[in-house]
């Protein structure tokens, strides 16, 4: 089926990657195509070389061998970084002394376009507060976002990469140390946000809660083993076949954790 799409309705399109940090080889061979309007899980269990490929895929990283497309433009002359927002996990860190309200937060994921001294204008407040009716934090306005719990400061996050318009959204483990509630609540915003036309790339090790949500998954570990659709994923391949063991006990431990 992917054979008769267009390369330039693929959002990323990667071909034999490999990437070594010194000798150490931590993606062999990688081949993956994301296209648009698709919501990709890519799962693997820790040290697998996910957040390594989304360093490469954000040309962070320069890949030993291969090629990346992003938006049918090879990475190295792709120049509108503005259509790719991106969520890592580290943002998720605000400790409740952090003096900025919602509003000011989700308002920063402008300052690309308006400059960092520059006031906002009535159409860059009203994209703000659009923002974050997305993701379903309008009640929190003007709240200090280190009062919230992590689950609503990573919508807030998400809020913030979305207010520039990207296309593409990239969440690194979006869910780490996230009550389970909020996590399945917050892949059902995924999944809103999918539906509106926003391609996504979802990492995680959390292969339970996110497989209903996504509709491809890609599995990593070091070499991808498996890219299809979420029903194949499940039947065949999936949790049992090749590292299932330890992305089994990676998603029991998380679920305990979050609680
Ligand atoms: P994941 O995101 O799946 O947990 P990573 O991409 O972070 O995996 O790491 C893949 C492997 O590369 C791991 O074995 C990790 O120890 C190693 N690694 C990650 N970053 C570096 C680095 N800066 N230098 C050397 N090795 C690294």
């Amino acid at each position: 089926m992917d054979h008769e799409v267009e390369k330039s309705e693929y959002v990323i399109d990667i071909r034999s990657l490999s990437f070594q940090y010194g000798t150490k080889t931590v993606l062999e061979n990688i081949n993956l195509q994301v296209q648009k309007g698709s919501f990709l899980g890519l799962v693997g269990p820790n040290g697998s070389g996910k957040s390594t490929l989304i360093k490469c895929i954000l040309g962070l990283l320069q890949p030993n061998k291969g090629d990346i497309k992003l938006f049918g433009q090879p990475i190295n002359k792709f120049n509108h970084w503005e259509k790719i927002g991106f969520v890592s996990q580290k943002a998720n860190s605000f400790n409740t002394g952090f003096p900025a309200s919602v509003f000011e937060v989700v308002s920063m994921g402008l300052f690309r376009k308006v400059g960092l001294f520059r006031f906002l204008t009535k159409q860059h407040k009203e994209k703000v507060r659009e923002a974050i009716a997305l993701v379903g934090m309008t009640d929190y306005l003007k709240q200090n976002i280190g009062e919230l719990s992590g689950g609503q400061q990573q919508r807030v996050f998400i809020a913030r990469a979305l207010v520039s318009d990207p296309e593409l959204l990239i969440l690194d483990e979006p869910t780490v140390g996230v009550d389970i509630q909020s996590a399945n609540n917050f892949y059902e915003m995924l999944s809103e946000l999918n539906q509106k036309g926003i391609t996504l790339l979802l990492v995680t090790h959390d292969v339970a809660a996110m497989t209903e949500k996504v509709s491809a998954v890609a599995c990593l570990n070091k070499q991808l083993h498996f890219h299809g659709n979420t029903n194949d994923f499940q039947e065949n391949h999936g949790l049992s076949a090749f590292h299932g063991q330890e992305v089994h006990l990676l998603t029991h431990n998380h679920g305990h954790g979050g609680q």
